[in-house]
């Protein structure tokens, strides 16, 4: 980026060999950089490239070229819990079919599969409970096949009923709480600090507790109790299969089964909604999303969301990337294209 009112020039990446490139953008006015790197990586690739809080940048000596206090805040995530469901005996295998879309702003899900066998850490619900489980406690890099097995050969530590079965989940829609990204270093490769504040607002702890609160229920109603291993007795069991689980780093509590509170706290997982960093209005313009105080710098991706739908965000993402595309179309060529369907 050079000249008073700072400008993108081009992109330094690297290619499959890991080798080097530089590629700049031609002096045409219709020439542009699109930023599409996600929710982590493209309020990560501003900052590294000097868009972003003046002090910040400061601090981890990147030259500032245009000071934006928004940029990496306001991150979100949608947060989840689950509660395990042991059943009597093997239950068809099922990803998640249904939702449930409360009128409190909680969104229930279920998914299930027990497989035939004992060994059902072969199974899809398995499969699932050990992403969502042990897994998810080990950073990505280092989920290698080795690491996979050790897990699977340690499984014995986790109560076997969390694998018999299947589980509720529930999760909030557009939550209140929201975080920061921050850089670790200057490193491209290396991840930043990424903080959710998953409940730190009340109302989307409230909201935790209701679903919890809701799944329990649907647990014990006739047509689970038919199937599963629980009854109006069993509430704290199922909570501390959940809780035992293991499904993050979090520090367990002694009333995680007690107070539906400390559970869900205690429990939350991610299911990868992650979004915000670079919202609309604050780091890119309303119009057209282009990077404001930057020429030749737009974004296109879930960085711009102020909020994420309480189900699957594919769908609005890739809607957005079509809108956002046919309206540049258009920007470029007049009134010549025609919008349909
Ligand atoms: C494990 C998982 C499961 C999911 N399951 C579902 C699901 O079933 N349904 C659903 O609707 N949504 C699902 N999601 C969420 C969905 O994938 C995201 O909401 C969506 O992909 C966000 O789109 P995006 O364009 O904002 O970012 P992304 O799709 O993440 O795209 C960003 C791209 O930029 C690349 N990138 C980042 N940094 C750099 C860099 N420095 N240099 C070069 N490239 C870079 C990344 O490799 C990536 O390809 C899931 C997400 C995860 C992680």
């Amino acid at each position: 980026m050079s000249g008073k009112r700072p400008k993108a020039a081009g992109v330094l990446f690297k290619d499959e060999n890991g080798d080097l490139h530089q590629a700049f953008l031609s002096d045409s006015r219709r020439s542009e950089i699109i930023l599409s790197c996600g929710a982590i990586g493209t309020p990560q690739m501003l900052l590294l490239s000097g868009v972003g809080p003046r002090n910040e940048l400061e601090e981890k000596k990147i030259s500032a070229v245009a000071h934006n206090e928004f940029v990496g805040t306001g991150m979100a995530d949608n947060p989840m819990n689950t509660i395990f469901v042991p059943f009597k005996k093997p239950v068809e295998q099922s990803l998640i079919q249904t939702v449930g879309i409360t009128k409190m702003g909680v969104y229930i899900e279920a998914s299930s599969g027990f497989g035939q066998s004992n060994d059902s850490i072969q199974c899809h619900h398995g499969i699932m409970s050990a992403e969502i489980g042990q897994l998810s406690t080990l950073p990505p890099k280092q989920r290698t096949p080795e690491a996979i097995q050790a897990y699977i050969k340690r499984k014995k530590d986790i109560p076997h009923e969390a694998f018999k079965g299947g589980f509720i989940l529930e999760k909030i829609a557009n939550p209140i709480s929201t975080g920061q990204l921050r850089l670790i270093n200057t490193n491209v490769e290396d991840n930043p600090s990424v903080t959710f504040n998953y409940f730190k607002h009340p109302r989307d702890l409230q909201r935790c507790v209701d679903g919890i609160r809701m799944a329990t229920k649907m647990v014990q109603s006739e047509h689970f109790t038919n199937f599963t291993q629980c009854d109006k007795q069993t509430t704290d069991k199922i909570l501390n299969i959940s809780v035992s689980a293991n499904v993050n780093l979090v520090p367990k509590h002694t009333n995680d089964t007690k107070s539906l509170e400390q559970f869900c706290k205690d429990t939350v997982i991610t299911i990868w909604h992650y979004h915000g960093g670079c919202h609309v209005g604050k780091v890119v313009s309303r119009r057209d999303q282009k990077v404001l105080g930057v020429d030749r710098l737009r974004i296109v991706d879930g960085s711009v969301f102020d909020e994420s739908p309480g189900t699957n965000p594919q769908a609005t993402v890739m809607m957005m990337g079509r809108y956002m595309g046919l309206k540049i179309l258009r920007d470029r060529l007049g009134k010549q294209l025609v919008f349909r369907g």
